[in-house]
């Protein structure tokens, strides 16, 4: 270890155990080069997320300026007699307290990096060509945003990262220890399986580099590994030229059509569509919409003259083909081959041509009107399921036909299908065991015109959570919960299933001390 690091080992070893003793006073003198911070506005922060509904406070926010400064506070953790939890955070849109450190340091992975933006040439590696990845990669910080990369990697070369998540302003790490989904990952797979190699500070303070051919234990475990393992402070993005327009349409009828659609995967380019998600339209659904492109107060007025139709629950379809120079005169035609397949109501289909990297960064767009009106910041009591494809149905039967409907909602509700094949199987990450299963995402806001009100609203809603777990649960619907959060242990190891061992083998080998990522609720530290 180097000296400034044990420095920094020794300093935190002695904040924590001052902090132990409950002097806060003198915690507030001591600070590892500015890094560590005990400022109460970086404290509160920390403490809260996107969910708006866990407050755990950390004893510190250490904004690391290397790599060294990472590894040097869990060493120091791993080290101390009076070990202290570490949970990486990215941006914080995580839901259930999932980056808390409860009594411990919060490493803040995406502040400091924007204060530089300035200097972002040090913080990005230039994209590069592999011969023997046969393609593209950038070198990016853990803490890096989706946004920033993209538009880093299309100044320089016109390269885009090949999977995405339909919001871009969530951190690379953040991502990764998920998995990371949107609707191209039924071509591309999702994001953890678009990363060449990783740089991971272990719970024991150790930087290792890792790939799928070195040190590959530890790069299957972090990848889904919800923080478990380590802290991903560089990753190997892959890269592919970005596409120029976009253009999509958008329509009812469903599951047959989406699952034909990705069917299609391995086809030429305007033989198949380069992303399908789709959303379910309850109440208000299309109001609520804010993950949607397409739909503007006149596509409204259109659905509520579908009569009858508009009254029972409606699924749309989005699709979207990428098109250049080279295939602009074809793709209206290639668009139209595709359509005339599908079983959509044909007065409901709308389009839309934009450019790639406004098509990407849509869901920021909607974020800022929401800002605008106060709705961004309020609860988010989400819930992400992968349900199988043979239950979808029954899914349908019971939840969108049955416990929801003519109720409220509070969000868009989103489902797409993906391929398993492209998830690899050795990733902490869990799905259902069939070929192809959904994502049902849940995206409910809590609000109200008073505090009363908006807490009636939270619990109603988390009651609809219960209620869906308890119909899957009920009627042996094998769904798995995605950017998943438990009450215990028992709950962790039935999500896991017989994948359980190997998480938990990894864990005693990567993190003994259970110093990492607490905020999950999975492991309790064990000093
Ligand atoms: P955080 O919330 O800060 O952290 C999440 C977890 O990752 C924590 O356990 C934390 O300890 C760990 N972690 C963070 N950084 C690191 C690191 N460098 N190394 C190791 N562990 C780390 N997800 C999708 O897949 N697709 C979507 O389309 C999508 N859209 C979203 C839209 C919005 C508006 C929001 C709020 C969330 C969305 N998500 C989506 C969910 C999102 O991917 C997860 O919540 C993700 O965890 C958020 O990333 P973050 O950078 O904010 O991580």
């Amino acid at each position: 270890m180097t000296i400034p690091a044990l420095l920094v080992a020794a300093v935190v070893g002695r904040l924590i155990s001052t902090a132990a003793l409950g002097d806060a006073e003198i915690l507030r003198h001591h600070t590892i080069g500015r890094r560590l911070s005990l400022e109460p506005d970086d404290l509160d922060a920390a403490s809260k997320d996107f969910g708006g509904t866990v407050t755990v406070a950390p004893l510190a926010v250490l904004r690391p300026a290397t790599t060294g400064d990472v590894a040097g506070v869990v060493h120091a953790s791993y080290r101390s007699p009076l070990a202290f939890p570490v949970s990486a955070r990215g941006h914080g849109h995580c839901t259930g307290g999932q980056a808390a450190a409860a009594g411990g340091v919060v490493v803040a992975m995406t502040t400091e990096r924007r204060r530089w933006e300035r200097r972002e040439e040090t913080q990005l590696g230039m994209p590069e060509y592999s011969p023997s990845y046969g393609g593209y990669f950038v070198d990016v910080w853990g803490g890096e945003l989706w946004a920033d990369v993209l538009r880093w990697t299309l100044r320089h070369g016109g390269l885009a990262p090949r999977s995405w998540t339909d919001y871009l302003y969530l951190s690379v790490g953040g991502t990764l220890s998920n998995g990371g989904i949107s609707g191209q990952a039924f071509r591309h797979g999702p994001q953890i399986s678009n990363v060449y190699e990783m740089d991971v500070v272990t719970g024991k303070g150790d930087l290792v580099r890792c790939s799928r051919e070195q040190n590959q234990d530890l790069f299957h475990a972090v990848l889904g590994g919800l923080g478990q393992f380590g802290i991903i402070t560089r990753a190997r993005i892959a890269l592919e030229r970005a596409p120029r327009g976009m253009l999509f349409a958008d329509f009812r009828e469903f599951t047959r059509d989406q699952e034909y659609l990705i069917s299609l995967e391995g086809r030429p380019s305007g033989e198949r569509f380069d992303y399908v998600e789709g959303f379910v339209v309850l109440d208000d659904g299309l109001i609520n919409n804010w993950r949607s492109s397409f739909f503007s107060p006149r596509n409204l007025i259109k659905l509520s003259s579908l009569g009858s139709a508009a009254t029972s629950v409606l699924y749309c379809l989005e699709v979207a083909m990428n098109y250049d120079d080279s295939t602009a005169g074809s793709v209206d035609q290639d668009v139209a081959a595709l359509l005339r397949k599908l079983q959509f109501m044909p007065e409901t289909e709308f389009a839309t041509d934009l450019p790639y990297v406004d098509f990407l960064d849509r869901v920021h767009k909607k974020e800022q009107k929401l800002r605008e009106e106060g709705l961004w910041e309020v609860p988010h009591p989400w819930l992400n399921l992968f349900v199988p494809s043979s239950r979808i149905a029954d899914f349908d039967q019971g939840i969108f036909k049955g416990i929801l409907r003519r109720n409220k909602v509070g969000g868009p509700i989103l489902i797409y299908p993906m391929n398993r094949t492209k998830w690899e199987e050795t990733t902490s990450a869990v799905t259902p065991e069939e070929e192809v299963f959904y994502l049902v995402a849940f995206l409910r806001s809590a609000v109200g015109d008073s505090p009363e009100e908006l807490q009636k609203t939270l619990r109603y809603l988390t009651r609809q959570n219960e209620l869906i777990l308890g119909f899957c649960r009920d009627s042996g619907i094998p769904a798995k919960q995605y950017l998943p959060s438990y009450g215990g242990r028992r709950d962790w190891e039935e999500h896991f299933g017989h994948r359980w061992e190997t998480f938990l083998r990894r864990k005693m080998e990567f993190d003994p001390k259970g110093i990492l990522g607490t905020g999950q609720g999975i492991f309790q530290l064990n000093s």
